[in-house]
């Protein structure tokens, strides 16, 4: 037996990656371990959003490196990822002990890669595809983390080209998979036990414009999935806010296992900041977007995300984002302070970047804000009865605490004795804090 580490960082596509490598290394006789001394593979499975992210990434290799030549001569070291797609060969130069780097454009590719490593060389694959064949699984089990939910990606890249992002240059132009695998995915997570699936993507609203051979999109996709079997439910993110079409909000109203809920990143409240930021909308037409979803779906969270001190941003314009998660009375946000990512538009402004002590400020003010919205979000539910889905059953302070999730993704908290994980639930709501909901069980 063989173990294999795998360190993820970043977003939520990263991880999904990772229970796609471990799949494909459980059939090459690998064991997945928690501890990294014990493993024979290491790997590092890279984010490059932020600068913090990716030095953390060459530190864990570093670690594995002076291991390697101290006392592990045996153990493979591999760096895949968003850093490894955007540097490849670079890698081998600032952390020569890395047996592999691998982008994530071919991660279907890695047992091949691991027959070369064990032959004595060193590979680089970061090649472009953009084909479709290249995100398509070829047979392998996806070694899912247990719990409730499942994520399946539903597309991957990006064609928008925000000023600031990486994301095109990493995960490259939009690739939508194919429904038939999706479903498949699906039908496999729902019969092993999970009870919710959220379809990850980049833009998910835009899934299928690029199928050449038919007209299928979301909501085609979410009906096909709601048709399934079981009680589960259904979620989808990131929306990008004119993706958002009038037929996709209707059928998300329409499907029942399709929970209220929507995630439309905003990034700045001022016009003039977004046109800098090269998206596709301005303060108004987003709030046109918001009003719409919420009049057609009661109850609807939608949540956000933001960026403090982009290169230019003034005090008004920060103030701007301020008052619109105000107005559009968002119910949480992603916060980030601006950090410059090469190769990006706005990474070249450097005369206009804001002094990191304003940037930082910003970011304080905006998670204050953040806190003061959420928990106004959250007492609109005081004494209502609402259906929970348990994710977890812990102890707190001497108190049984189950924990789960609302259709619209609040989090919700019940002492109760027993564990309910995986159970639906209705409960009434007791309490309203921050960043949960207290309650108590109705009925099982
Ligand atoms: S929409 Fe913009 S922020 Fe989102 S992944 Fe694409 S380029 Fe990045």
């Amino acid at each position: 037996m063989k173990y294999v580490y795998i360190d993820t960082m970043g977003c939520q596509m990263n991880k999904s990656d990772t229970e796609r490598m471990l799949g494909m290394l459980l059939n090459f006789g690998y064991e997945e371990t928690k501890s990294p001394q014990k493993a024979d593979l290491l790997i590092v499975n890279t984010c490059s959003i932020r600068q913090l992210s990716e030095d953390k990434a060459f530190s864990a290799v570093g670690t594995w490196g002076k291991w390697k030549k101290e006392y592990k001569k045996n153990i493979k070291i591999g760096f895949c990822g968003c850093v490894a797609q955007q540097k490849a060969e670079e890698i081998f130069k600032r952390a020569p002990y890395v047996d592999f780097v691998l982008g994530t454009h071919k991660i279907y590719s890695l047992p091949e890669i691991l027959e070369r490593i064990n032959n004595g060389e060193k590979v680089c694959e970061c090649t472009e595809t953009n084909k479709t064949e290249d995100i398509t699984a070829k047979n392998y089990k996806i070694n899912r983390v247990k719990g409730v939910n499942a994520w399946i990606p539903i597309s991957e890249g990006c064609n928008n080209f925000c000023t600031y992002c990486i994301v095109p240059y990493t995960r490259g132009r939009e690739r939508s998979r194919l429904p038939e695998i999706i479903i498949h995915e699906a039908k496999e997570a729902l019969s092993s036990g999970y009870k919710e699936i959220t379809l990850l993507g980049q833009n998910v609203d835009s899934y299928g414009k690029d199928f050449k051979d038919r007209n299928y999109r979301l909501a085609d996709l979410l009906k096909e999935l709601n048709g399934l079997s079981g009680k589960f439910r259904i979620r989808f993110v990131t929306s990008y806010p004119t993706d958002i079409t009038d037929d996709l909000i209707k059928t998300a109203l329409e499907l029942d296992k399709v929970c209220e809920y929507f995630h439309i990143p905003m990034q700045s409240g001022n016009s003039e900041v977004l046109k800098a930021m090269n998206r596709r909308y301005d303060r108004e037409t987003y709030s046109k977007i918001i009003n719409k979803v919420r009049s057609m779906i009661p109850d609807v969270t939608i949540t956000s995300d933001f960026i403090a001190g982009f290169p230019g941003e003034t005090e008004e314009q920060f103030v701007d984002t301020l008052t619109a998660i105000d107005e559009f009375e968002l119910d949480y946000c992603n916060v980030a302070a601006y950090s410059p990512r090469e190769k990006t538009v706005a990474a070249k402004w450097t005369d206009k970047f804001v002094p990191e002590n304003i940037k930082n400020e910003r970011f304080q003010r905006l998670n204050k804000k953040i806190q003061e919205n959420c928990l106004k979000s959250n007492k609109k539910y005081l004494n209502r009865e609402m259906e929970v889905l348990i994710e977890s059953f812990y102890e707190h302070k001497g108190k049984k605490i189950n924990s789960g999730k609302t259709r619209n993704f609040k989090t919700v908290h019940i002492p109760c004795h027993e564990d309910l994980t995986g159970k639906f639930v209705n409960v009434k709501i007791t309490d309203a804090k921050t960043w949960y909901l207290k309650g108590e069980l109705k009925e099982k």
